[in-house]
């Protein structure tokens, strides 16, 4: 055996008391208690072992823009239109720089796979995409890094933006994405993006439905095409605040199609517990989708806390300024979160991801709580695998 893991916890099949875990040739060979074999050792003292987590949407070539982002004022604010402004003057060093430094927390919070939302249009060019690129292969002994590139700020009435895409998927780009709210036509820009993963033969990820009421969803038109392309299983939606907007009878039916379909589904609780009810000042929707009833309707889906920098940034603002009254923005590593809203997901239960209340747990002001840290970056780690202590998450296959 080239290492020996002991004292660790798992999640199924080992009640009790810690086992040990034997390693060879980069593959679990063994797990029993007082594993009788000589390797290198490490003592994991009791913590939890499980498979490495995984970023389902993260946006690293927007991430880390903190200090450049004036926050806005009032309840009718413009992300979007902030940050577009502000790429033009990203190079691939900066872009390259701030992501590095979140995909550096990430792997160092348990990460092992990631997709990250990446944008191209004339005015960020490629060197968004270049300088998120260039950590794919510098990172690949930690994390399988893929990139999707989206056009942020429309396709149909942007020129010069699907050339880039195009370029992008030629250089390696495994993924199309999307933001048809973004666009002068929802339509267009969803049928182009199929039409792209048709002729590139990538997958599908698309920001879709966020809105406050569920009136013109796109998700009729993606799973229509899901459907004429045979691209089931290849397809994810994000966001879907819509979903929140209406009757659970209507969202049933909706979730036993997309799972018949093979749509999976990424909810962004931060985002869009910040940018949704802004038209209300009381009784204030939440305008998340509930994932957990999406899970029980068959429905794939992950949480994932996108634009998480950008967010942040947007919450400098007035505490009253904010629908649902969140301090800071769940996802980075040393910045506090405190929310006076129930922002419980999934209930616990066997077999299923628990992931948000802890994170958020721990965000609160627990001066004892640490994130599981996989060990110092920069040196390769045999196997991929985090520890965490027992009792932090459930844990069940992501
Ligand atoms: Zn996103």
């Amino acid at each position: 055996m080239d290492l020996i893991v002991r004292n660790v916890r798992l999640a199924n099949g080992f009640p009790g008391e810690p086992v040990d875990i034997g390693v060879a040739g980069g593959k679990i060979v063994a797990i029993e208690r007082g594993l009788a074999a000589t390797a290198q050792t490490y003592d994991a003292g009791g913590c939890l072992a499980c498979a490495g987590l995984v970023e389902t949407h993260i946006h690293l070539d927007k991430s880390r823009i903190i200090d450049r982002f004036p926050p806005e004022r009032g309840r009718e604010i413009s992300p979007m239109q902030q940050v577009a402004a502000l790429k033009k003057e990203f190079t691939v060093e900066d872009v390259r720089s701030r992501a590095e430094r979140t995909l550096t927390e990430c792997i160092l919070n348990g990460a092992t796979r990631m997709r990250t939302q990446v944008e191209v249009d004339p005015g960020i060019g490629l060197r968004g995409f270049e300088g998120v690129h260039s950590l794919i292969a510098d990172y690949k002994w930690a994390i399988d890094i893929e990139i999707c590139v989206f056009p942020q700020d429309g396709l149909t009435n942007y020129p010069g933006t699907e050339e880039l895409l195009v370029e992008a998927l030629k250089r390696g780009a495994k993924v199309i994405g999307g933001a048809p709210r973004y666009d002068t036509d929802h339509d267009g820009q969803i049928r182009r993006i199929f039409g792209l993963a048709r002729e590139f033969d990538v997958d599908i990820d698309i920001h879709l439905d966020v809105g406050n009421t569920p009136e013109a969803m796109d998700i009729h038109l993606v799973s229509r095409l899901t459907e004429e392309h045979r691209r089931g299983g290849r397809v994810v939606v994000g966001h879907m605040a819509k979903l929140s907007t209406m009757p659970p009878h209507e969202v049933a039916v909706l979730a036993r199609r997309l799972a018949d379909i093979g749509i999976a589904v990424t909810v962004l609780p931060a985002t869009d517990l910040y940018l949704m009810g802004r038209d209300q000042d009381h009784n204030v929707r939440r305008g998340v989708a509930d994932a957990n009833f999406l899970v029980e309707h068959g429905v794939n889906c992950s949480l994932a806390e996108g634009g998480r920098e950008a967010v942040a940034a947007m919450l400098q603002g007035s505490a009253a300024e904010r629908p649902q009254r969140i301090l800071q923005a769940l996802g980075q590593c040393h910045e506090a979160l405190t929310a006076e809203h129930d922002m419980s997901m999934l209930p616990a239960r066997e077999g299923q991801a628990e992931v948000v209340e802890p994170v958020i747990q721990r965000r609160t002001g627990d001066a004892d709580a640490a994130f599981a840290h996989i060990g110092e970056i920069g040196q390769p780690q045999p196997t991929r695998w985090m520890l965490l202590p027992e009792d932090d998450v459930l844990l069940g296959p992501v």
